[in-house]
């Protein structure tokens, strides 16, 4: 059997006080391993000494990749072309911070070789998080499971690993603001977790400031979930329901000027413009979805057909 190829990929945004730390810390743990690792630094445009670190580097370690941005293109983004570079028979995505501990990686690959192509790092404790984070992640992962009805495991980052055939299934996806890990558990596969305790930061920053991570949540839910253009239609469908009750009773009781018919009025109005903005809505809806040009399906595994017919295989 050939040696097993292992990509690690971390994106990277302004993280030199950690860098030497992590690339030593990888590299070590690296060393120790049977299979051959190779470690994509993707560079989201940091204005530091990021990519400098990573480039002194590359004249030690032979493992080291370097892909750097022209400027900073966000997380998801970092993440997706480091996929797209990588080329182990196993990609794991991890922070560049080490908040994500290299030995899970042990554990992700033994799950790897029970044949499972997707085992993601289920975070049991977090440490040195602020209550915010901790508590906006709790709830953000709930309200986005019931909002769609795509299994999307909750209390899980981007830390996992993905079998070279998700990998090739990723590379196909071209979205606009693409949420990767609600990507990875749409598109199936065998998928399993492992838990892990999240460390705190060891040096730096998060270079998560409020205005990224409601953009990464809303990246989500609208990725993954039409209910909110929904909205529309269920306010505006119980708006009417409410004006016509008004106008019923107005009739019953006689009250029939004044007051009586200004509510009515007003209150099915609105609710007759909204439901028309929910009607726009779900043809709307209609539309993103086909933009987006997801495949229809994902084949794992095809039979019986002769090799001219496996374009069926995605
Ligand atoms: N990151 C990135 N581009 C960005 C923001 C963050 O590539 O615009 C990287 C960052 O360097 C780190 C990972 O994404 O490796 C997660 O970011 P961070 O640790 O700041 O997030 P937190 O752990 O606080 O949620
Ligand atoms: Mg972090």
């Amino acid at each position: 059997m050939t040696q097993e190829t292992i990509s690690i990929v971390l994106p990277v945004f302004n993280e030199h006080e950690i860098l030497p730390t992590t690339i030593q810390t990888l590299e070590n743990f690296v060393a120790a391993q049977s299979q051959n690792y190779e470690l994509i630094f993707v560079d989201d445009g940091s204005s530091d000494y990021s990519a400098t670190i990573i480039e002194h580097a590359r004249q030690h370690y032979a493992n080291i990749k370097l892909v750097q941005f022209a400027r900073n293109f966000g997380h998801q983004i970092a993440i997706t072309a480091g996929i797209r570079y990588a080329s182990g028979d196993a990609i794991v995505v991890m922070d560049a911070d080490l908040q994500d501990p290299p030995e899970v990686i042990n554990a992700m690959i033994a799950q790897w070789h029970q044949g499972y192509q997707v085992v993601y790092g289920k975070r049991v404790q977090r440490d040195g998080e602020t209550w915010f984070k901790k508590t906006s992640a709790h709830l953000f992962y709930r309200l986005l499971a019931r909002l769609t009805d795509v299994a999307i495991p909750t209390d899980t980052g981007d830390f996992r690993l993905i079998d070279r055939q998700v990998a090739e299934v990723l590379k196909r996806i071209n979205e606009d603001d693409p949420y990767v890990r609600g990507l990875i558990s749409w598109v199936g596969f065998r998928q399993t977790a492992v838990s892990y305790e999240r460390h705190e930061r060891l040096a730096g920053e998060s270079k998560y400031p409020l205005r990224k991570m409601i953009k990464l949540a809303l990246d989500g839910i609208t990725s993954f979930s039409e209910v909110p253009l929904k909205l529309a239609t269920w306010f505006g469908g119980g708006l009417l329901g409410g004006g016509l009750l008004i106008g019923l009773i107005n009739l019953l009781t006689g009250n029939l000027g004044g007051t009586g018919l200004i509510a009515f009025l007003l209150v099915s109005l609105s609710g007759l413009i909204l439901l028309t903005i929910g009607v726009l809505g779900a043809y709307l809806g209609r539309i993103f979805t086909a933009s987006r040009q997801r495949p229809l399906y994902i084949v794992a595994k095809t039979e019986g057909f002769r090799q001219s017919n496996s374009h069926t295989l995605t």
